[in-house]
């Protein structure tokens, strides 16, 4: 009988042994497993009923289901428990919760200090692709400060002097074309910007000063229906041209339009539109899976039109997409991660959760090693 309780013993000795041993490990693990870049990919109001839609309607596997880790964030602005994308956006890029329509500034329009120029004060590029003009909500809370979303011409002003060296999207009006008269083209290529107002260009030559500049629409680019391989296109050459910086990168992918379907209850453009989302998806993980160092998120601001996938009349094998409002809703918004750091992205927590998270993982290690 004693034996046995010795031994017992001497094995919980030996586990206790091995999972100190275990943890030590893992903590190693952990220091060596942070991402030196960052996809970060956002569907404009796309809720998990948008998701599931890209899950029902093709017939491929979902670039969603790839993903080893899901979590859910609360997207309150800071007044308001339904938030529009700028507030979303900036919630994001800051970390701080501020009023609907606030671009880059806090709830006393007081500029922050965004995660793309953080990430520049450390060596590494940032990329931002949209759909909708570059100086829309979402892409301009990545690079701009301003009290009022709509202010897209001072948004544009301010992309010259900003933090980022590859863009891809619509909004050449706000450069161009402007109340002001001022051509802010010019300030880019003064500012080591080169412009491409026609096509995405390939093989992009990098070096500390290189930036580019892909302004492709007046104001948003078209529809999925009618703009091609863009997103997937403007992906694939900011992944090989900020790859290049041996310190790393961050590129931010908005998947604009799904809002904007949501806006006006159209489910088939929905759809299109998340499936060219869903695409581009696929090609940051397969980046990032052959690259090892890359941490890919997938989340959105808001959800957008109530969308819900209903029984058709009562027939539980006939999907019916349906909505239940134009405008935003409050509900949770799953939050998609792959790559080193990606278990942090589990859990419910609150939408500047996702920047502190960012910037925890990608604070420059001071531990000796
Ligand atoms: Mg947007
Ligand atoms: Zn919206």
């Amino acid at each position: 009988m004693k034996t046995k309780i010795l031994s017992a013993l001497l094995l919980l000795c030996i586990c206790a042994a091995c999972s100190s041993v275990r943890i030590t490990t893992t903590a190693h693990v952990d220091a060596a497993s942070k991402p030196k870049k960052i996809i970060f990919l956002i569907g404009d109001g796309m809720g998990l009923s948008q998701v599931s839609s890209a899950i029902y309607y093709q017939d491929r596997t979902s670039s969603f289901e790839r993903f080893p880790f899901v979590g859910l964030i609360n997207t309150s602005s800071a007044k308001q428990k339904i938030t529009d994308s700028a507030a979303g956006a900036t919630a994001f890029s800051a970390g701080k919760k501020t009023y609907n329509g606030a671009i880059g500034v806090d709830e006393n329009a007081a500029p922050l200090t965004l995660i793309t120029e953080k990430l520049k004060a450390q060596g590494l590029s940032n990329g931002l692709i949209a759909t909708s003009s570059i100086t829309h909500a979402t892409p301009a809370s990545f690079f701009a400060k301003a009290d009022q979303r709509k202010k897209e011409e001072l948004i544009a002003s301010q992309m010259h002097t900003s933090a980022i060296d590859f863009f891809a999207g619509g909004g050449l009006q706000f450069f161009n074309a402007r109340k002001d008269g001022k051509n802010f083209l010019d300030s880019l290529a003064a500012n080591n910007f080169s412009i491409d107002t026609i096509a995405i260009k390939n093989k992009l030559t990098f070096n500390d000063k290189t930036r580019y500049a892909f302004p492709l629409a007046a104001n948003a680019m078209p529809p999925a229906v009618d703009r091609g391989n863009f997103l997937a296109d403007a992906t694939t050459s900011a992944l090989e041209f900020l790859n290049q910086d041996k310190d790393g990168f961050f590129l931010m992918v908005e998947g604009s339009q799904i809002d904007w379907a949501g806006h006006s209850n159209h489910a088939e453009y929905l759809v299109s539109e998340m499936l060219d989302f869903d695409k581009t998806i696929g090609l940051a993980l397969d980046f990032a899976r052959k690259d090892g160092e890359t941490l890919v998120l997938v989340t959105a601001d808001h959800e957008t039109g109530g969308f819900t996938l209903s029984a058709s009349e009562g027939d539980y094998n006939a999907l019916s997409p349906t909505f239940s409002t134009g405008g935003h809703s409050a509900t949770l918004i799953p939050v998609f991660a792959f790559g080193p750091g990606a278990e942090k992205f589990a859990g419910v927590y609150q939408n500047t959760g996702i920047y502190h998270k960012l910037m925890s993982l990608m604070q420059p290690d001071k531990t000796i090693r």
